[in-house]
């Protein structure tokens, strides 16, 4: 490979790549990688320092049991977990499906009629509501009412999100202080964080009437016999998916949901699957209303959710498909009815339990001192209860509770033995759910939630979704700027081992030692690659950690008195999520020019800090660029807005040209994040889970988030260390590779990208190099010229990649018109070359077109992708024959990829959307 690009070594490619100023002159300092072998065991150890409990802390954490077959078939499958977000819709049609049927969940438990296909978690997902809210709202006020029964967590990041755009959070209990006409929306918490069910019904209205808006925080498997938001009349619901299969994990991750009333599907944040037509007028499932994501609104998002959580939303949708609606309910009868019978003992004993009207939590109170030793003794028996506040305790049964469970934490209490035979766990129900609240509607009567009820089926279902997809398992996946390497097995072993998935996130140090440890070590390794003094673990995102190191560069200036600084220069190329995340800390987006060479253009630089200097807040910039080359001028455009008193936020997505190289935080940045589920392995699940943490020069680390159980302190996710429990993945990663294998690694990338330029650069135009004719870890293909001389667009050539079996690269991001590859070093030349070899064979069909001997309408570009069914169809009018078609050069009949549908409408599916699971009868 170094022969064709005329090289002798290595150091030789590296050296015409990065420029000198920036290269990393000494190790790293993580130490030689270790084996597969020696990992395990350390990782088994660091599992076995966290002290599985029964946690009945509750608080949005539950325990749950997630079906061995949805397990092993998506959790632990890379058919699943290898997958990138839909955007390609003819290769994603299972997830698509899959994602379908969690917004029909949604809505069916929230009777609202649109839901997303997920979001973060319950915190971000209220505050996203929050937002929404005001751009609906009729009211114009400035202030946001927040149930003060709501999760501390839920609370603490709302007053992170509040606070730079310039809302009023009122907290209060809404039946007693909600005053309707002087807020642009309420948050209702159903059940309360206590586990009060109150009836918001009343201060619905009046909200109304006041032209606010109503959310609701709600608990999906208590929708299951309460009634729903819809049936309350609520505007918006959200709330996590967690307890629908999906462990604990120390945090996360969970998917979120939202769901809207109809009239808000529009303005709603995170991604939207839709149901459309194919080429052959089959029904197919895509993203909808694409135009609404960030990317595109840019400057005018109104949210900066990119990777959401999607793999957890697939469990959660089947572990509903799997039970149905009466398994669904059945499981929520038993919890309320356990915990009817909990609170009857506990009252008996007698001690004061503080409501009636509950479902799975309740709140005992008692004098501080006792409360202490029930504690006390309720960790000695292996269980946490919650800390509610001073001689409050709470207690939140689970899918996992049995009469057993009672029966200890009653123990804990002083209670007696003999209680649950006097006590009956069947009297509970009645007791357990309101009256008045009771869920009257059925739900969920889809056929897709009453037909894969045994293990067979729901067996063949999952593999049936998952043969219609394109991952990682069968294909390179060449997407530029979202790094999809190889998740190695044994990084991805640990996750569902007990000591990491079944914990708490509020469980008490001492029995979350180990994670403690594998925090500790990426974070130091994180410093120690990137050259920045601290780490943040929490953001679960690479957008949430944007806006996580927006906020750190905000409270260093107004800590400095410059609370004027609010402008953020950010290059016309950069990713749609950077001025979402500008707007989201409140800061101005002012846009820098680039030049021909896609380099950020010095002079205009120079101007808009001139223009702004005593307002500019910050810089965001991406480096390699978006446009795949290493920048030289980068130091140059650090001291730039440093002299102007700015500060450099270095958007962290392309490290993995970077990692054992040069380090950001040494040649000039303050902060970046670092996408975890990119450089570092965690696999991207078809769209989530991601981690974001960020790393920051040490005048910025008083800066970083804070821990969201300290209320009062900025929090950016519901966790405290996000989704913790994918660390282990990117712990696991590093610890492989070590200090050689790390620099490795990112040579290999920067190799195969270069080398995929050698073999493509005399049949497409390449459109940005370095300054010595080098790329970085990805490279940029121009066919913009090809379009204008032949027709022929984007998307032809990406569908005609999938007759050969391939996802397409990134389509049209950071230029319009051009596909953007980034091989990752996990690609060996074999695969390289096939990909090559394909791109080639198309541009000699569209030679064909050039030379005037195919018409491009009739072409089999235009015509791709092929399906079996056009293989098999009686009639074949084409121009070309069905073998050209869907046996393009170097496909064998073999191991042909069948997409399901042919190419999709994106028009139709926008003008007819649809968001939910079809009526049946529309298939027949
Ligand atoms: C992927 C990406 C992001 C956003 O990261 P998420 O984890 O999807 O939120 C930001 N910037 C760039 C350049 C990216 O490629």
């Amino acid at each position: 490979m170094l022969e064709a690009l005329g090289l002798g070594s290595e150091a030789a490619l590296l050296d015409e790549t990065i420029p000198a100023s920036i290269r990393a002159s000494a190790p790293m300092g993580i130490g030689a990688g270790w084996s597969e072998v020696a990992v395990l065991k350390r990782l088994r150890e660091i599992a076995d320092d966290n002290v599985v409990m029964t946690s009945l802390i509750g608080q949005g954490y539950y325990g749950t049991v997630l079906p061995g077959v949805i397990q092993r078939n998506i959790l632990e499958n890379p058919a699943w977990y290898t997958a990138y977000t839909p955007y390609q819709p003819e290769i994603s049609q299972g997830r698509l499906e899959a994602l379908l049927n969690y917004q029909t969940l949604v809505t069916e438990l929230t009777g609202l009629d649109v839901a997303n296909a997920s979001l973060l978690d319950e915190a971000t997902a209220a505050a996203e509501a929050m937002t929404l809210a005001r751009r609906v709202a009729k009211s114009k006020s400035a202030a946001f009412f927040v149930d003060a029964d709501t999760h501390p967590q839920t609370i603490a990041v709302l007053r992170t999100r509040a606070e730079p755009i310039g809302i009023e959070l009122v907290y209060g209990d809404p039946a007693a202080d909600l005053r309707a006409d002087a807020v642009f929306g309420a948050l209702f918490s159903y059940p309360g964080s206590s586990g009060a069910v109150r009836d918001p019904r009343a201060a619905i209205v009046a909200l109304h009437n006041a032209g606010a808006i109503a959310v609701m925080a709600a608990d999906p498997l208590a929708l299951t016999v309460l009634a729903s938001p819809g049936a309350l009349d609520a505007d918006i619901a959200i709330g996590s998916m967690q307890r629908f299969g999906v462990p604990m994990g120390f945090g996360g991750p969970h998917a979120a949901y939202m769901a809207v009333r109809d009239e808000y599907k529009r303005n709603m944040p995170g991604r939207l699957v839709g149901v459309s037509v194919d080429s052959a007028g089959r029904q197919a499932y895509r993203l909808a209303l694409q135009t609404r994501e960030q990317h595109i609104r840019r400057e005018k998002a109104t949210s900066n959710i990119c990777t959401a959580q999607v793999l957890l939303a697939v469990l959660a949708s089947m572990y509903a498909v799997y039970h149905g609606a009466e398994g669904l309910i059945a499981i929520a009868r038993r919890v309320a009815g356990l915990t009817a019978a909990l609170a009857d003992g506990l009252r008996a004993l007698p001690l004061t339990v503080e409501t009636d009207s509950v479902f799975d939590t309740i709140t005992v109170t008692l004098a501080a001192d006792e409360a202490e030793r029930v504690h006390a003794r309720a960790v000695a028996a292996g269980m946490n209860f919650r800390r509610a506040g001073a001689g409050r305790i709470g207690l939140s049964l689970d899918e996992t509770s049995t009469p057993e469970t009672v029966e200890a934490v009653w123990a804990c209490f002083g209670g007696a033995d003999d209680l649950l035979s006097k006590i009956s766990v069947e009297s509970g129900l009645s007791k357990g759910v309101p009256e008045a609240l009771r869920r009257e509607t059925p739900f969920m009567a889809q056929d897709v939630f009453n037909t894969h009820r045994s293990e067979t089926e729901m067996l063949r279902y999952i593999r049936r979704l998952a043969d219609k997809d394109l991952a990682l398992d069968r294909t390179m996946i060449p997407l530029g700027s979202c790094t999809m390497k190889l998740n190695a097995t044994v990084e991805m072993t640990p996750i569902t081992w007990p000591g990491f998935s079944d914990i708490h996130p509020f469980a008490p140090a001492e029995q979350t030692k180990g994670y403690t440890a594998l925090f500790a070590d990426l974070e130091k390794w994180l410093c120690a690659i990137s050259g920045y003094d601290a780490v943040s673990l929490q953001p679960n995102s690479g957008a949430q950690g944007e806006y996580a190191g927006l906020l750190a560069i905000r409270g260093w200036h107004r800590s400095r008195g410059q609370t004027q600084r609010d402008v953020c220069l950010i290059p016309a190329s950069a990713h749609g999520t950077n001025p979402a995340s500008a707007q989201m800390v409140g800061m101005k987006v002012v846009v820098v020019k680039c030049d021909e060479n896609g380099n950020v253009d010095i002079d205009d630089l120079k101007a808009r800090i001139a223009q702004h200097a005593n307002e500019l807040a910050a810089i965001m910039i991406t480096y390699p660029s978006t446009h795949g080359v290493f920048e030289e001028a980068v130091r140059e455009i650090c001291a730039l807005v440093h002299d102007a008193g700015g500060q450099v936020y270095l958007d962290g997505a392309n490290m993995n040209a970077q990692v054992g190289l040069a380090q950001p935080g040494r040649y000039g940045a303050d902060v970046s994040h670092f996408n975890l589920h990119k450089t570092f392995c965690i696999p991207h699940g078809g769209g989530g889970p991601g981690m974001g943490p960020i790393g920051v020069g040490a005048h910025l680390a008083p800066f970083l988030p804070g821990r969201p159980e300290a209320l009062g302190e900025a929090a950016v996710s519901a966790a405290p260390f996000g989704s913790a429990s994918i660390l282990p993945i990117s712990w696991a990663y590093i610890r492989l590779m070590g200090d050689d294998g790390l620099a490795r690694a990112t040579t290999l990338a920067i190799l195969n990208s270069n080398y995929i330029v050698s073999r493509l650069e005399g049949a497409y135009p390449i459109l940005y190099r370095g300054s010595k004719g080098r790329v970085a870890h990805e490279c940029i293909v121009d066919l913009r010229p090809l379009k204008d001389a032949t027709g022929v667009t984007v998307d032809d050539i990406a569908k005609r990649l999938i007759d050969f079996g391939f996802h397409a690269p990134t389509v049209s991001f950071p230029v319009a018109g051009t596909f953007m590859i980034e091989p990752t070093e996990s690609e060996g030349r074999r695969e390289l070359d096939r990909f090559c070899d394909a791109m080639l064979a198309i541009r000699a069909e569209i030679a064909l077109i050039e030379a005037g001997r195919m018409d491009v309408a009739a072409s089999p570009l235009r015509h791709a992708p092929h399906t079996a069914a056009d293989l098999g169809a009686a009639e074949w009018d084409r121009l070309y024959a069905r073998a050209e078609g869907c046996f393009p050069p170097g496909v064998s009949p073999e191991v042909k990829y069948w997409p399901p549908i042919g190419r999709i409408d994106n028009v139709y599916g926008d003008r007819n959307l649809v968001c939910t699971c079809p009526d049946m009868t529309a298939y027949r």
